[in-house]
């Protein structure tokens, strides 16, 4: 979480925060804290992730008074991670008041002007400078279908910062529509808005991902190194899937053809449904 305001307030403070970014808060429904470590748990539910949030969040009410406790508190929080070399800050956590941001507890703007990531593990520097490559390798199109179609801080960290999921969905939708995708239709087109919205939710529900497989997309840990997953097409006795790489973002592990063919036929309706829709006046 380097940036801290919503996308007016973080271009306003662009000069102040050097590398101020709409795509860490977009807006007063949303932000991300991916880089932070917020989804660096085995167990990264909503339900689980949304309750060490709030009590962090509840803690950090007596840092200034007792930093130590909070470090105590804060600790006792923690479960087991996914991957061991990333670090889960303990300074994340809910920013407003109806619970709706993600952000860092120790940014001035929550301080009365005083900047405290100097006593975070990354320090002050790294926590405002770093930008993860959401930030580069997706278009200003891609950034925003994301950011117009998701409204919560759970589902939109996990998208946003999944390049390929963004990129290989729109490239099949903009292949068949014969053009860059205007995002300006997801607010005139309700239908359109939903089906894509259905798509992007089954990053955190999708009938094919295993739960104890501890997958993080299409990056799975084995004793601290970070592996790319592969999906056995030939040993289940297909062809790879032309919807391979989105079946990698939904961390798939599928035990049969059967399971294959379920995956296709759901991509494939929606893709299809949303070009319908797209290319209807
Ligand atoms: S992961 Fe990227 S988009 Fe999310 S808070 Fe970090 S820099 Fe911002
Ligand atoms: S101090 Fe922690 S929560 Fe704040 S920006 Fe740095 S890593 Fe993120």
């Amino acid at each position: 979480m380097r940036s801290w305001g919503t996308q007016a307030e973080t271009i306003a403070s662009h000069e102040a925060e050097v590398k101020g970014s709409p795509l860490c808060q977009p807006d007063e429904c949303k932000s991300c804290g991916a880089c932070c470590g917020l989804y660096n748990y085995q167990d990264n539910s909503r339900v689980v992730l949304t309750e060490r949030l709030r009590r962090g969040t509840e803690c950090f009410a007596a840092f200034h008074s007792n930093p130590d406790r909070y470090r105590h508190e804060a600790a006792a929080l923690e479960g087991p991670k996914l991957y061991e070399t990333i670090y889960n800050c303990e300074f994340l956590g809910f920013i407003d008041e109806g619970h709706k941001r993600v952000g860092c507890l120790l940014h001035p703007q929550l301080n009365k002007g005083t900047d405290l990531r100097g006593i975070s593990f990354y320090g002050a520097d790294l926590c405002r400078q770093h930008l993860c490559p959401s930030h580069e390798k997706l278009t200003a199109i891609e950034k925003e279908v994301v950011i117009r179609l998701l409204d919560d801080w759970y589902l939109y960290g996990l998208c946003i910062t999944d390049i390929d999921l963004i990129k290989s969905y729109l490239f099949n939708i903009q292949n068949a529509v014969g053009e860059e995708f205007n995002p300006a239709w997801l607010d005139t087109k309700p239908t359109l808005k939903k089906f894509m919205k259905e798509f992007f939710s089954w990053k955190e529900q999708w009938p094919f991902r295993r739960k104890e497989a501890f997958r993080f997309g299409k990056y799975y840990f084995l004793e601290e190194e970070y592996h790319i997953a592969h999906i056995d097409y030939r040993g289940l006795g297909l062809d790879p899937s032309p919807y391979d790489a989105i079946f990698l973002s939904f961390a798939s592990e599928f035990r049969d053809k059967t399971e294959v063919s379920a995956a296709e036929e759901m991509v494939r309706k929606n893709i299809e449904r949303v070009i319908a829709l797209y290319l209807t006046g």
